[in-house]
């Protein structure tokens, strides 16, 4: 006999826990490179009704009320609630070279120029802006998506979990911190660390590509699909991006996954490592011998 099956229930979008795991759950994808998602109305009919409860004790599906409005599927066409796709404004023109011994002073005005920053929202929840960390002068930088909370208390990018296991990267790489710059796309913490939202990495991103003119690195490591997407102005999964070399701003782009998913998929790591050799290749770096 084909045991009835209850339909899905619908996601209670007002429940913490259930916003922070489909926050969470949606992280994984965008860090896989899925960005899209399209809502498919449930066939019910695939779906046995459920039995009338016959004993007390029997732990059976309770009944849902209709979901809200909102997070009903439109009948007619299921794709009208899908905000079309704005186009990226253009990327400031590349600045004129700073020279090396300047490069400190052109970073701090940068800094002073952003100040008290109130441009987006994301200036209502943040404790601390993080602009930026590293050598001035270094020839790789690390692009990030934006703080999170340890970021965010401190004032300094990457200094979490995906920081440390980011200094751990360097490290494979035969470097240190101090000798790579690091920056974000947005650098206020997005709240529950969502996605910045296309607005607020457009109202930020200028002061990144200023930060990409001064240091004017080597090779640039954009970390996850939000570096990779407002770095270029293209939407493409990050396995479109991978295993190449990109020209970007007169430096070389290189794309990986970024630490969180590697925090949440070590069996990613080996695949990072490969994307991190292409860097070192670029720079002309050979691994440290091990010990
Ligand atoms: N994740 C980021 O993308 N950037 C940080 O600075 C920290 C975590």
């Amino acid at each position: 006999m084909t045991q009835p099956v209850n339909p899905p229930n619908p996601l209670n979008l007002n429940d913490p826990a259930t916003r922070d795991a489909l926050h969470a759950r949606l992280r994984y994808y965008r860090d896989l490179g899925i960005g899209e998602f399209y809502r498919r109305e449930v066939d019910t009919a695939l779906y046995a009704q459920p039995e009338p409860q016959s004993t007390p004790t029997q732990s059976r599906a309770v009944p849902q009320p209709p979901a809200p409005a909102e997070q009903r599927i439109p009948q007619s066409n299921q794709e009208t609630d899908i905000a079309p796709r704005k186009p990226f404004p253009a990327a400031p023109a590349q600045a004129e070279p700073v020279p090396p011994e300047q490069h400190f002073a052109a970073l701090k005005l940068i800094r002073e120029e952003i100040g008290d920053c109130t441009r987006c929202a994301l200036a209502k929840g943040r404790n601390k802006l993080v602009f930026g960390d590293g050598d001035p002068n270094a020839k790789l930088m690390f692009v990030g998506e934006g703080p999170g909370a340890d970021e965010d208390a401190s004032g300094l990018p990457f200094v979490g979990r995906g920081g440390q296991l980011l200094n751990n990267m360097i490290g494979a790489m035969g470097l240190t911190r101090e000798q790579v710059y690091i920056a974000n796309v947005v650098k206020c913490r997005p709240p529950n660390n969502r996605t910045p939202e296309p607005d607020e990495a457009h109202t930020c991103s200028p002061f990144l590509f200023r930060q990409i003119d001064v240091v004017r690195p080597q090779v640039i490591v954009a970390l996850g699909q939000t570096a990779v997407t407002y770095l270029t102005g293209e939407k493409r999964p990050l396995s479109a991006w991978r295993g190449t070399v990109h020209p970007l701003r007169g430096t070389k782009l290189i794309v990986t996954y970024h630490p969180a998913f590697l925090l949440r998929d070590p069996n990613q790591k080996k695949h990072a490592w490969a994307d991190l050799q292409i860097a070192m290749r670029e720079l002309g770096l050979k691994p440290p011998e091990r010990k």
